[in-house]
């Protein structure tokens, strides 16, 4: 199926690459693409009878690469219960409240909503942060995940997730927050490995070693058997870490040392180890986590919802880590989209500078934070840096080489009149451009933010009538 996979890009107005430095540009305007790959870039003649995308007045980006989420949330957004809570009280009035609710259909709902509204900020490959699993439980998350991203065209990696901490049964506890058992968790991640897990490079389907939080779902023996487990799977490790000062107060007194320290002497550091949040880190736990090249799934707009506060990712990504973006799920983030992310990061590394100002008598040595990253720094950790990550090293760039993953963004609203650098556009002027084309492994998964096959508004229906059921389960509504 070479000539249907084959496509010359012509005529775009800019190209960010996702890479560092000098190569973040390149003057394009042409990209042909053969066999799901980018064989060239620059002004290139049409070939006869090949397929062609005008991409005349669009900005082109690689695909984005969200790196954490949970996807069953896509039908959690704004619950009042939790919306004034720090991450503790959310927890309880939100995921944990609803998780009992979601059955087979309205997971696969949420798994698509959440999907689409992902594929039409430009992203194409999903990380998603599945722990809704609990014994006995009556549907396979994980099919229906990896079902919906197929449907779509997109990149899906599955981040086993689920607690296992031993803790005496409860019979009072509800079905859906029983505990997995060690045993019966691990054995689920090694069929869920032989049945899905592609290793390649360019692979479309993952799957990832990760217990939900330590130090809270597994216990410290486990955890350290997860890890070992992971390794020789051949697979990789995630997890969510040191998202509020909680994690600093619960490790000092359960186990007298920080987070970072406790995932070291659990074998949870390293290059095949990302986690999500990150927020309140001591500095020697950012010397720690750089030196082991361990990742981070940066969550700017979730971590800013639950008033948890704002990672510092440029001094990570000083100390070595590799530094990636995640929506996280769609119950603490209502702008689960990576354009929304990209542009949060983008402020929110800027003010967090600018915070640490000080007037020069008391030491200070810069007025404000703008130096500290640029739309560049963000385009690259949402593409190369999220691929860099997930160990999927052929994704990420616009490069000669790599696998066609290419979002092409039309700048036809007044929000973008007026640029005097429109490759800054997408992400510098908030909101979301046209897509103008989502191309994902050559594949043109949607065109002009239509995706063919999928109706919004029977989408939208759906999911009002889903919100009623859910809300009618867990007695929000009669
Ligand atoms: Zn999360």
């Amino acid at each position: 199926m070479a000539s249907a996979n084959s496509w010359l890009i012509h005529g775009a107005s800019a190209l960010l690459t996702g890479l560092p430095g000098v190569a973040a540009r390149h003057a394009g305007p042409d990209i042909r693409i053969v066999d799901g790959r980018i064989q060239a870039m620059g002004l290139l003649p049409p070939r006869p009878g090949e397929r062609q995308l005008d991409a005349r007045g669009c900005v082109i980006y690689p695909a984005w690469i969200n790196t954490h989420h949970h996807l069953f949330q896509s039908l959690l957004k704004g619950v009042p219960e939790g919306l004034g809570h720090n991450l503790g009280g959310w927890l309880a009035a939100v995921p944990q409240r609803y998780r009992g609710a979601f059955d087979a259909a309205s997971f696969r709902l949420a798994v698509r909503i959440g999907l689409t509204e992902l594929m039409r900020s430009g992203c194409a490959t999903v990380a998603d942060h599945h722990y809704l699993y609990y014994p006995d439980m009556p549907f396979d998350g994980a099919a229906i995940l990896f079902e919906e991203a197929e449907q779509l065209g997109l990149r899906l990696v599955l981040c086993r997730g689920g607690a296992t901490q031993v803790r005496p049964f409860d019979a009072r506890v509800p079905p859906a927050l029983q505990l997995e058992s060690l045993d019966a968790y691990l054995a689920d991640v090694q069929r869920l490995v032989g049945r899905y897990h592609q290793p390649a490079a360019d692979a479309w389907r993952r799957v990832v070693m990760a217990p939900t939080s330590p130090p809270y779902s597994v216990s410290a023996d486990g955890l350290r058997e997860t890890a070992r487990a992971a390794r020789s799977l051949g697979i990789r490790l995630h997890s969510h870490l040191s998202e509020t000062v909680d994690y600093l107060d619960e490790l000092r007194e359960r186990h007298g040392c920080s987070p970072v320290e406790f995932c070291a002497a659990h074998e949870w550091l390293g290059r095949d180890v990302w986690f999500a949040h990150l927020v309140k880190l001591l500095p020697e736990e950012i010397q720690l986590l750089g030196s082991t090249g361990t990742g981070i799934a940066h969550c700017p707009q979730s971590n800013a919802r639950l008033g948890s506060g704002i990672a510092d990712v440029v001094a990570m990504e000083a100390a070595g880590m590799g530094i990636s973006l995640g929506v996280d799920g769609a119950a603490s983030n209502e702008a689960c989209d990576m354009l929304s992310e990209t542009h949060a990061a983008w402020l929110m590394q800027r003010a967090k500078g600018g915070e640490a100002a000080r007037p020069r008598y008391a030491g200070g040595k810069a007025e404000g934070g703008a130096q500290v990253c640029a739309v560049e720094d963000v385009v690259r950790w949402g593409t190369s840096g999220g691929a860099a990550v997930l160990g999927l090293n052929d994704l990420g760039s616009l490069e000669v080489g790599k696998a066609a993953d290419i979002a092409l963004y039309r700048l036809d609203d007044p929000r973008y009149f007026g640029l005097h650098d429109v490759a800054l556009g997408p992400v510098l002027c908030a909101g979301r451009p046209t897509l103008r084309a989502l191309l994902v492994g050559g594949r043109l998964v949607l065109e002009n933010d239509r995706i063919p096959g999928l109706d919004l508004a029977e989408l939208g229906a759906q999911a009002r009538e889903a919100v009623i059921s859910l809300q009618r389960k867990v007695g929000a509504r009669r």
